[in-house]
């Protein structure tokens, strides 16, 4: 499946329905560890800008964070600390709807039934799943062998498990049981989005109904991104190692910056760009500006760039955007009344919306009173 060349998108120019209601925004991250610069730029960062001009509401995705990472103390540390990160990188509670996942009950019922709709081939083919699991089992081959270690062994069962294989539904219910317009995203989560369109198409084409509409990323009128992690490789993520955090202090940020993958340097004029570099220029862009990227890039052109002046730059600006926030971050955090207050208001009003979507479902579904 190639999202890319069909995503539908976005409609810039009004955030309002055509019943006159402002359109509606949903958005979550996992709570598997601190956030880190690929969360806010490919999603945080979209919800604040957001939070004044939709109807926005933000959850902390903890259920999800069980297909990987189940354990409970980690897990209720990380709720916590991601709500005070979405609040200190500028998420108003009085604007937004702020919720726990696990607050929704009427979520876990929804997912049950709409299970029912998804193809468990569809669910293995997905990238993030064969990703995972290829992880989960220190798998580094591209071949189809995850499928057979899955069904072959026992002993792997417990790190695969069909929470995992069913992540697409689950996130599909998140959003179809708001009827979301938008959802902002980072690039690696589109081709879940387009199983979710799907997911809600093929429920209304399969009970004759128009009830699910089909939400889209939402990226100001750019692309998706996909920011990189430190390592040389793939994405920056939380479960991967190779983050600047938001909580990150000014030490450790540097120390990480100075120790990135680079290579040995360009020795010809205008070299291609190894990709380790073109990941450092590619933070640069978020952190730095134009000016600064376009003067290292020139730089490596013309052979003149040491990697060292780069990192220090880059460091430097990343410090600016974070520092601020990891002093928000700090100020919030242990402040257990107001965290609990915003999340218990945000399960409140959101199982409103939730419960009626569920009724409706049931009632579409045919699982009435006798
Ligand atoms: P995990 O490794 O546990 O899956 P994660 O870092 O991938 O964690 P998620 O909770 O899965 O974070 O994703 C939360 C949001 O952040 C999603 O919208 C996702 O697209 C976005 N996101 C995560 N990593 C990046 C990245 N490197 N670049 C852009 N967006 C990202
Ligand atoms: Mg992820």
């Amino acid at each position: 499946m190639n999202s890319e060349k069909t995503a539908p998108v976005a409609d810039q120019n009004s955030n309002l329905r055509p019943d006159g209601s402002k359109k509606v925004v949903l958005s979550g991250i996992r709570s598997t560890g601190n956030l880190h610069l690929g969360n806010y730029y490919g999603a945080l960062q979209k919800f604040v800008k957001m939070q004044d001009d939709y109807d926005s509401r933000y959850f902390i995705a903890d259920l999800h964070a069980l297909t990987t990472n189940p354990d409970p103390k980690a897990l209720h540390e990380s709720v916590k600390q991601i709500l005070a990160e979405y609040l200190a990188a500028g998420l108003d509670p009085d604007k937004n709807i702020l919720y726990v996942q696990s607050d929704i009950p009427e979520i876990s019922e929804m997912y049950l039934l709409m299970n029912m709709h998804v193809g468990i081939g569809e669910l293995m083919r997905t990238a993030s799943f064969k990703d995972k699991a290829r992880k989960a089992l220190g798998i580094t081959s591209e071949s189809d062998e995850i499928e057979k270690e899955i069904i072959g062994n026992q002993n792997n069962n417990a790190r695969v498990n069909a929470g995992l294989l069913t992540y697409p539904t689950l996130m599909a219910v998140d959003i179809l049981i708001h009827h979301a317009d938008y959802v902002p995203v980072g690039k690696d989560q589109e081709q879940h989005l387009e199983l979710t369109r799907r997911f809600g198409r093929r429920f209304n084409s399969f009970y004759g109904v128009d009830y699910f509409k089909e939400p889209v990323n939402f990226n100001f009128g750019g692309e998706a991104i996909k920011v990189p992690g430190l390592d040389g490789s793939g994405k920056m993520g939380k479960s991967e190692g190779n983050c600047i955090y938001l909580i990150d202090d000014e030490k450790t940020l540097r120390k990480k910056v100075m120790r990135a993958v680079t290579d040995a340097g360009p020795t010809e004029p205008n070299s291609p760009v190894s990709q380790p570099v073109e990941n450092l220029f590619t933070l640069m862009d978020l952190v730095s500006g134009k000016d600064t990227t376009d003067h290292f890039r020139q730089a490596y052109a013309d052979c003149s760039i040491r990697y060292g002046d780069l990192k220090k730059q880059l460091a430097e600006d990343m410090l600016k955007v974070t520092l601020p926030i990891r002093q928000r971050i700090l100020d919030i955090r242990d402040n257990d009344e107001y965290l609990s207050k915003i999340v218990k208001q945000g399960a409140e009003r959101t199982r409103e919306y939730a419960a009626k979507t569920l009724k409706d479902v049931r009632e579409i579904m045919g699982i009435r009173k006798i």
